[in-house]
């Protein structure tokens, strides 16, 4: 289980206003409609065909989260994303075809089995050639549009690594050490109920930790679930920084006090249990909160108001 401590984020506030800062500068308005794949304007700038999604998920949430988000945002960016998941599921792959990946994970939510999917994701990641690696869970929706617009405000220079920090304070950690001494180890790293992202530059450094078995060693090494070893791999092996955006979000954090005006904004939203309760996003209609728990499909009618379920607006 992922360590479930709050998201404080006043330890890093000053780099994430930078962060969102960046994000609103390079903001370029108007791109709605058939997706942001086909929007990028300027030679060079970065399209949602130059990233790839990884999404996890599990047999048992097929039908209960996966469907959400085929009929939502992944119906808008299918090209781009990939669903990595434990179990054959005959209408699934023939709805989805080679963007199902039926791993042979195990199907429980240990470190390993967790690890073991994160590997292929990145696995995958490295052989499909894409620019950009990003990791969703299964109750996250990812909005393209905001999402482009931030990895675009990075220089192609950098070694980037997204997301939203998970704790308020670096992790600790022990780290053995080749004299079978433990080492004591510091990091930041981004939530993984949140999404985050990892350009290839960055990816190639991370192989000699992060590709084939390697990901499930390192996991092992430090006892941590697969988004810590992220973090590690990048912190504490490459000397890179995790990169906090306030634009992605688990349901760890309190949904509901994002306003309805700064929705369209956020890279990835969520929903879940948080403190016994049902956390999600607060937005009126177009659908219920019976009809719509999550919020996803009546935040996809905000963002896509021309998709065939949504309730269609009366023409004047
Ligand atoms: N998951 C999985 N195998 C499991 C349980 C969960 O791959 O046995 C995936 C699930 O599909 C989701 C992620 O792990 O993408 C996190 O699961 P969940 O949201 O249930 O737990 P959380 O860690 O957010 O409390
Ligand atoms: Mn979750």
């Amino acid at each position: 289980m992922r360590p479930r401590l709050l998201h404080g984020l006043s330890g890093v506030s000053v780099t994430l206003f930078c962060v969102a800062l960046l994000s609103v500068r390079h903001r370029t308005p108007g791109l709605s409609g058939t997706g942001p794949g086909e929007n990028s304007t300027k030679p060079g700038a970065l399209a949602l065909t130059d990233i790839y999604i990884a999404v996890k998920t599990t047999q048992s949430f097929h039908r209960s989260r996966l469907q959400l988000l085929l009929d939502t945002w992944i119906s808008r960016a299918r090209k781009q994303t990939y669903i990595f998941t434990d179990g054959e599921d005959q209408a699934l792959q023939e709805r989805l075809g080679p963007h199902l990946v039926v791993t042979n994970c195990s199907a429980e939510h240990s470190h390993p089995a967790l690890s073991c999917k994160m590997a292929a994701e990145f696995d995958a990641f490295l052989a499909s050639g894409l620019s950009w690696f990003c990791h969703l869970d299964d109750d996250n929706y990812l909005n393209p549009e905001p999402l482009l617009t931030l990895l675009s405000s990075f220089s192609p220079t950098w070694d980037v690594y997204v997301g939203k920090p998970s704790l308020n304070r670096p992790i600790e950690a022990s780290e053995p050490m080749p004299n079978n001494q433990m080492r004591p180890v510091r990091f930041w790293f981004a939530t993984g109920g949140a999404g985050f992202c990892i350009n290839r530059k960055l990816a190639r450094k991370m192989v000699p930790w992060a590709s084939g078995p390697n990901f499930l060693s390192t996991s092992t090494r430090i006892r941590l679930p697969d988004d810590c070893t992220v973090g590690y791999i990048v912190e504490c092996k490459l000397g890179r920084r995790l990169l906090p955006s306030p634009l992605f979000h688990s349901h760890l954090e309190n949904l509901r006090i994002l306003g309805a005006a700064q929705l369209p904004n956020q890279v990835t939203l969520s929903y879940g249990v948080f403190e016994k309760k049902l956390n999600a996003i607060d937005l009126e209609g177009p659908f219920s909160p019976q009809e719509d728990p999550s919020r996803f499909r009546s935040l996809h009618c905000l963002l896509y108001p021309d998709t065939s379920w949504c309730p269609q607006q009366a023409t004047q």
